[in-house]
């Protein structure tokens, strides 16, 4: 293909980048095309579109034409260039390409595609003082003009005069709104030559302002001796990566802040990766306040000429250390320095849809490798997987046992919900245990966290008559009430149903909530505790940009008493007030059926205690459950290493990750009976390569999910095995199987390291 123009005058991508997407494409065993789309901001690939334009020298006034034609020339002779957009438009059709072919036949009109970015600069309008009219005589004529009761006009002058003498100009509409006055205001004085009108591109980015944190940071003895080691390794260039295990409160993340400014120091970017939902006002501002104007946000809520605008100011080193989530580590950075991943072993820095399914914090110790670049992991509660990496010596391990302000680490009580029931002392779902903390610490004026991994009111209705449980219609999953909204709704398809009273079963009014959401405890708090402050973060309380910010704003503002909610409380805030957490049911977290289960369950239980105490004043956490003696919450209390050799015995055992590498092949399909027999034909296509480290076929955990049954193998492999080798034989089998299947309509996704 001959070049036509060419789009970009640098290269978007680095050539090392290349390598890495190319890695991604075989490890995660997806095609590079997914992954160029996963990288790029979608405001930057190019995209082309038909253009239109009129014959050159057309001569059709006497040519016989149907009225979309005549319309369509009359409409190109005022707008020499139209695409195929406004074309729809003008002719009222959805596809216009038919007719304009046949026009283009006639030879009335040329076609051709124009390849284009959507990504659009940000423009402002200003008005500004005429160049004529800056002396005191020109202006005093100007002012004299104005009629006498063109009081707006004068009032537009006299601001933009003032501006002027400060040397600035005026955003238009801004201005026109403060002012109170119409466009046609400015429009006379322009005419009148006094002002002059001009389009300024705007940084999108930089509307985005930040709060400057001005408390001196004393490290301890303990973070001085972690921070030295990490240097010494780090200046030693070897290239193992370095596990950060530090308790929840260590201070962890001004220790990121000295490593990297160690990297800018030497003229190189940083790339810093936080989970999505740690991802906040407060710790942008931290960093921020100690690198300034150098550092970039890449979030997932900022739209795509947002994203064009970071990955512009990556590449051109404007920016020169990024905060983001898992796919900023596709931005085009130049001799990376340091690439943190904090909180690495938060399931989000894994993308499950669509491929690549990549696991950023791997992906970072690749590209660590590539780019010869020092990677820090840090956790209060590694991985499985990193931990294990650490003890084994392929990670340098480095740890903080101690609070970096507090004295001691939260108190952690166990409340049996068994006993508390039985005894009758439960006030609605708190027991009294819980019930008289919260009491004690709203009257010392402190604050509450309640944490409960479900939101809407319950999580299901159940039939008292029948035992029936309505779920929805397109997934195999019960129905969570929500009360506010007064509906029923599917957490993993959104279907909602009205139908809250009569069972449809056996038709009885017997329906009854069962199990707590957070909707639920938000209301019991109001029963409860009738004279406190109480709010709600979860994904139904937080869906607008700003939801999220005002909440944190206000709690921390001490405008909430007590804040209910799911797991988005649980991480990276810090409020000095907070000096209770209390857990309203550990249970479902206990239950799940998941070989990560404990692990994931120890995490989140860790994470939500660390919220409380977190300055001088004593931390408290209540976890109530009716699985006491369970493993997670007998070891909760302990040092992380003591769970950790609890339970890996067993994952040795049964083979799994950190002991073996776990490839997923799930499959999908509308018809049951199809994919059930389809499940058997993969299952004697796979079976002679893998034999028992094959597992499966086996449903999902939620069997139907927007009408498409899913099902799945799980191949274990040996850390041993050549994964070069099981990827080829995987991608042969699968075309293999596509070859010999009756439809082509089963859909199969790999998985490589599902979490
Ligand atoms: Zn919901
Ligand atoms: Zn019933
Ligand atoms: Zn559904």
């Amino acid at each position: 293909k001959p070049i036509d123009e060419i789009l970009d005058e640098a290269p978007i991508l680095h050539e090392i980048q290349l390598q890495l997407f190319e890695w991604i494409a075989y490890y995660y065993m997806c095609t590079p095309g997914e992954v160029f789309k996963a990288a790029l901001p979608a405001g930057l690939k190019p995209e082309s579109s038909l253009r239109v334009e009129m014959m050159d020298d057309l001569d059709w006034e006497g040519l016989e034409l149907s009225d979309k034609e005549f319309e369509l020339l009359e409409a190109l002779s005022i707008q020499p260039v139209m695409n195929f957009n406004e074309v729809a438009k003008l002719w009222e059709i959805l596809n216009p390409s038919p007719r304009l072919k046949s026009m283009q036949a006639r030879g009335l009109v040329k076609l051709y595609q124009k390849v284009e970015t959507k990504y659009k600069p940000k423009y402002e309008k200003f008005l500004r003082l005429s160049e004529a009219y800056t002396s005191e005589e020109k202006l005093r004529e100007a002012f004299d003009s104005l009629a006498k009761n063109a009081t707006a006009q004068e009032n537009l002058l006299m601001r933009i005069v003032s501006e002027y003498y400060k040397g600035k100009t005026v955003p238009k509409s801004e201005t026109l709104k403060e002012l109170n006055i119409g466009s046609q205001v400015a429009k006379a004085l322009i005419k009148k030559g006094f002002i002059e009108e001009e389009e300024v591109q705007i940084d999108r980015l930089e509307l985005y302002g930040y709060k400057l944190h001005t408390k001196e940071i004393i490290y301890n003895e303990e973070q001085l001796r972690v921070l030295d080691e990490m240097r010494q390794h780090i200046a030693s260039g070897q290239s193992k990566p370095i596990l950060l295990h530090g308790i929840t409160g260590s201070g962890k993340t001004h220790l990121y802040i000295e490593l990297i400014k160690d990297a800018l120091a030497q003229g190189r970017q940083v790339l810093y990766l936080l989970p999505e939902i740690t991802l906040t006002k407060q710790i942008i501002d931290r960093v921020k306040s100690e690198l300034g104007e150098q550092v970039g946000i890449y979030h997932s809520r900022f739209n795509d000429n947002e994203r064009v605008e970071i990955y512009q100011k990556v590449r051109s080193r404007k920016y020169q250390v990024v905060i983001g989530v898992r796919s900023a580590i596709f931005l085009p950075f130049e001799n990376l320095g340091l690439i943190v991943v904090d909180e690495e072993h938060d399931h989000s820095f894994k993308q499950h849809e669509p491929a690549p399914r990549y696991n950023a914090r791997d992906l970072a110790i690749y590209y660590g490798q590539l780019v010869n670049c020092p990677v820090v992991l840090g956790s209060a509660t590694p991985s499985f997987e990193s931990y294990q990496n650490a003890l084994k010596g392929k990670y340098l391990l480095v740890e903080l046992h101690k609070r970096a302000v507090a004295a001691n680490p939260p108190e952690i009580e166990i409340v049996d919900m068994r006993i508390q029931r039985k005894k009758r002392s439960m006030h609605s779902i708190f027991s009294s245990y819980l019930y008289q903390r919260i009491d004690e610490v709203l009257k010392r004026g402190e604050q509450v966290i309640l944490f409960q991994n479900r939101r809407g009111y319950s999580p299901y209705l159940i039939c008292e008559t029948c035992g029936h449980v309505p779920e929805c219609v397109n997934c195999d999953i019960s129905l969570t009430y929500h009360k506010e909204k007064k509906h029923l709704r599917c957490h993993y398809c959104g279907h909602t149903d009205f139908n809250l009273n009569a069972c449809t079963q056996c038709g009885n009014y017997t329906l009854r909530r069962a199990g707590i959401g957070t909707e639920k405890i938000e209301e019991a708090v109001r029963e409860v505790f009738p004279e406190a402050r109480v709010e709600r973060m979860d994904l139904d309380t937080t869906r607008t940009k700003m939801a999220f910010q005002n909440i944190i704003n206000r709690f921390e503002n001490q405008q909430i008493d007590i804040l209910v909610g799911t797991q988005m409380v649980s991480k990276g805030l810090d409020f000095e007030n907070v000096t209770l957490v209390g857990v309203i049911n550990a249970d479902n977290l206990l239950t799940f059926p998941d070989f990560r289960a404990y692990e994931n369950a120890y995490q989140l239980l860790t994470q939500v205690s660390g919220r409380a105490g977190r300055s001088t004043k004593k931390g408290q956490v209540l976890i109530q459950s009716l699985m006491p003696d369970n493993v997670v919450l007998r070891s909760i209390e302990h040092p992380y290493s003591e769970f950790f050799h609890k339970e890996i015995p067993s994952r040795q055992q049964l083979g799994y990750p950190p002991y073996a590498r776990l490839i997923r092949i799930e499959f999908r399909h509308r018809d049951k009976s199809y994919i059930e027999q389809e499940a058997l034909r993969l299952l004697n296509l796979l079976k002679p390569y893998f034999g028992a480290n094959l597992l499966g076929p086996d449903y999902t955990l939620v069997a139907r999910v927007r009408n498409l049954y899913r099902m799945q193998f799980l191949i274990k492999l040996s850390k041993n095995t050549s994964t070069q080798k099981i990827r080829s034989v995987l991608d042969k089998l699968i075309k293999h199987y596509f070859e010999v299947a009756p439809q082509k309509t089963l859909r199969i996704i790999v998985d490589v390291d599902p979490v």
